[in-house]
């Protein structure tokens, strides 16, 4: 099946380097009208203003695409609205949002300042909440949206030295979880993408022959499918290289324990079985979850 973006319109943020750059160009590379969205920061969030995005807007339009610039930091929710009425105001509405801007400020949490650690989070976190609020309610009236948010490896499996950007990162799958439930009425699809890629964030941690495979063009394939016409929702793709695979969520099947058994001694006897993955499964939403022990503790009390 062909996935075509012809007369949709996409915001990608970030996407005046790295990722960000080929999502654009990729979306553009398809028929969307792009606005390309980067503050010009360095990896660490300081600076601003470069002329990234109008690089990237002026490479779409060379090769006949359409595309404007925009200057929007994402941490404001001011400039986000009016990142969006821009959009609507050049293209007509909005189609797809890409939550891709990011920035990196790592130390060990033994020495981490809480104001790099609420920077973190303010950057991929609420900047992600504030351009998803942003065009929301825009897609809800217009029954269609596609929303990709970005995680990260460190957010869904932890990595050393990356407790603010981890914490954020998981926190963009909860904010997902919960706008695919409330966007599925609307026909607002909300996946996220977990990247591994070779950009200025990581090219100092991987030797050239890693970052010559986890090239972001490798990506891009993967984020337009969570985007495309027919995407899936509530997904989280991993991807990097060429290769995708789907992160879960999963919850054991568990036990429920009463009597004596329902003690620190009991739970503590009963790990081998509450930790068994045997029969996962991945839950629907949090009141699965709240139904499943209210039926497992009922019949362990031999009730109905
Ligand atoms: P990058 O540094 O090349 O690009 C990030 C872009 O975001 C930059 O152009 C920067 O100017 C922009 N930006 C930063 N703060 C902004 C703000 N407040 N408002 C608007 N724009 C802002 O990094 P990248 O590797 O391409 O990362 C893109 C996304 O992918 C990030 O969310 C990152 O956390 C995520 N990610 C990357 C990797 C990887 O391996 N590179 C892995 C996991 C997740």
């Amino acid at each position: 099946m062909s996935v075509s973006f012809e007369g949709r319109v996409a915001i990608v943020t970030g996407a005046g380097a790295g990722l960000g750059r080929e999502h654009a160009l990729g979306l553009a590379a398809r028929g969307a009208k792009v606005v390309v969205n980067d503050l010009g920061v360095a990896t660490d969030g300081s600076g601003s203003g470069s002329d990234a995005a109008r690089a990237v807007v002026e490479e779409i339009r060379s090769k006949g695409g359409h595309a404007i610039a925009n200057g929007a930091d994402v941490t404001s929710a001011e400039e986000t609205e009016k990142m969006v009425e821009d959009a609507i105001a050049e293209f007509g509405h909005v189609d797809i949002l890409v939550n891709n801007a990011g920035i990196l400020r790592d130390k060990t949490f033994a020495k981490m300042d809480l104001a790099d650690f609420a920077k973190v989070l303010d950057v991929h976190l609420m900047g992600t909440v504030n351009c998803c609020k942003a065009v929301w309610n825009h897609m809800v009236a217009r029954e269609y949206g596609r929303i990709v948010v970005t995680t990260s490896c460190s957010g869904m499996y932890g990595n050393f030295g990356q407790s603010n950007y981890g914490a954020a990162k998981a926190g963009v799958v909860g904010l997902m979880n919960t706008l695919a439930i409330e966007g599925a009425r609307k026909n607002i699809k909300v996946n996220t993408l977990a990247p591994t890629a070779a950009t200025r964030m990581t090219e100092q941690l991987l030797t050239p022959e890693t970052l010559e495979l986890l090239q972001p063009d490798t990506i891009t394939p993967g984020l337009l499918a969570l985007v495309a016409e027919d995407a899936p929702t509530k997904m989280i793709l991993g991807a990097g290289g060429g290769c995708f695979a789907e992160i879960r969520i999963t919850e054991t099947p568990g036990v429920a324990l009463v009597g004596d058994d329902l003690s620190p001694e009991g739970v503590v006897a009963a790990m081998g079985a509450i930790r068994d993955p045997e029969g996962a499964e991945v839950m629907d939403n949090a009141f699965s979850q709240t139904r499943k022990y209210a039926r497992m503790g009922a019949a362990a009390r031999g009730l109905p």
